[in-house]
């Protein structure tokens, strides 16, 4: 998808001739308009925009204005404003700054300069989206991070509350894999932990998610998804990793997963920590009665997992 911008401005000559500048480049997809800040403001709450370039002095509501309005909505917090400032008015560009804008360009302005910061500011969005790309993901899995799996958490929580709808949570965990590292090395642990990624994400639907929660433990969070629900995703992916042949160096490996599953609202759980606290004993239960297994925290909710060391 193309990237949008929004021109405020009260003069239509002026959108018309920053439009042009513009069009001249293939930097963007998608013109916007509007003669005031409020106009601006509503099209925002409207329509995806990349960047917005704001007039000061507009009538009604002003390019300050504008910025107020802007900064009171967390979600266009990245969106950059370049001013549009008559020549010499220090004090405005200041105040432009000070009040959240990006940067400022001068009227009358010169069309290869107009040009050059809309695309500094084009840079910055993208290196903030990698920065935080890159802060949610895992290295190594590509999967979400722990950090960001309990961001995810804590909204789907507050969510499933308010529309008193059930969220599920499954911690899984590789069994005996310190031998598969003591046996076939570090790195052929770790493309396991790679390969393993995908089977997990065949599992689940969208507006599902899979994390990895640390070392060789993943979280898998299903909102709208009772604990009967939960185990039979849980047992699907279980048998699915248990067939599944993964790339050894001389011959195909096999490995098995524990499964820990806790659901709000089905299980005596007011909290994330207590969601967690009560996948992470489910799991722990796995493990202790033979591995291979899916086990919930109410034992009536229990599937026996097929083939397990116990
Ligand atoms: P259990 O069935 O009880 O889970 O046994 P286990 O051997 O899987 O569990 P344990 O907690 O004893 O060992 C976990 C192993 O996972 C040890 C650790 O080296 C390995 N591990 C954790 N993170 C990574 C990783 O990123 N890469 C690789 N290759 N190994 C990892
Ligand atoms: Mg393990
Ligand atoms: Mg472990």
């Amino acid at each position: 998808m193309g990237l949008s911008i929004l021109i405020i401005d009260d003069s239509k000559a002026i959108r018309d001739t920053v439009k042009e500048y513009l069009q001249k480049t293939s930097l963007f997809e998608n013109y916007l308009e509007a003669s005031n800040g409020l106009e601006g403001f509503k099209i925002m709450l409207k329509q995806n925009i990349d960047l917005v370039i704001c007039d000061i002095v507009m009538p009604g509501i002003s390019g300050f204005q504008f910025l107020a309005l802007k900064g009171s909505k967390p979600e266009f917090q990245e969106i950059q404003v370049i001013m549009l400032t008559a020549e010499g008015s220090v004090d405005q560009k200041v105040k432009g700054l000070e009040q959240g804008a990006s940067d400022y360009v001068i009227k009358p302005f010169d069309p290869a300069e107009l040009i050059a910061r809309v695309k500094v500011q084009l840079k910055i969005r993208s290196l903030q989206e990698s920065l935080r790309e890159l802060s949610i993901t895992d290295g190594l899995t590509k999967t979400y991070n722990r950090r960001y799996l309990i961001e995810l958490m804590k909204k789907e929580f507050y969510r499933a509350k308010r529309n008193k709808s059930s969220l599920s949570f499954i911690l899984l965990d590789i069994d005996h894999f310190k031998s598969i590292n003591d046996t076939y090395g570090h790195q052929q642990g770790d493309s396991i932990l790679a390969d393993l990624v995908p089977i997990l994400e065949k599992g689940i639907r969208r507006h599902e998610y899979v994390a990895r929660y640390g070392g060789e433990e993943f979280a898998l969070l299903l909102p709208e998804t009772d604990l009967k629900g939960a185990m039979i995703v849980g047992e699907k992916i279980r048998r699915e990793v248990q067939g599944f042949k993964f790339t050894g160096q001389n011959e195909p490996l096999n490995i098995t997963i524990s499964l820990g599953v806790a659901t709000f609202h089905d299980n005596n759980i007011e909290t994330v920590d207590h969601l967690i606290k009560a996948a992470d004993d489910a799991l722990y239960r796995a493990k202790r009665n033979g591995r291979n297994r899916v086990e919930s925290v109410d034992p009536e909710d229990r599937i026996f997992g097929i083939g397990g060391e116990g």
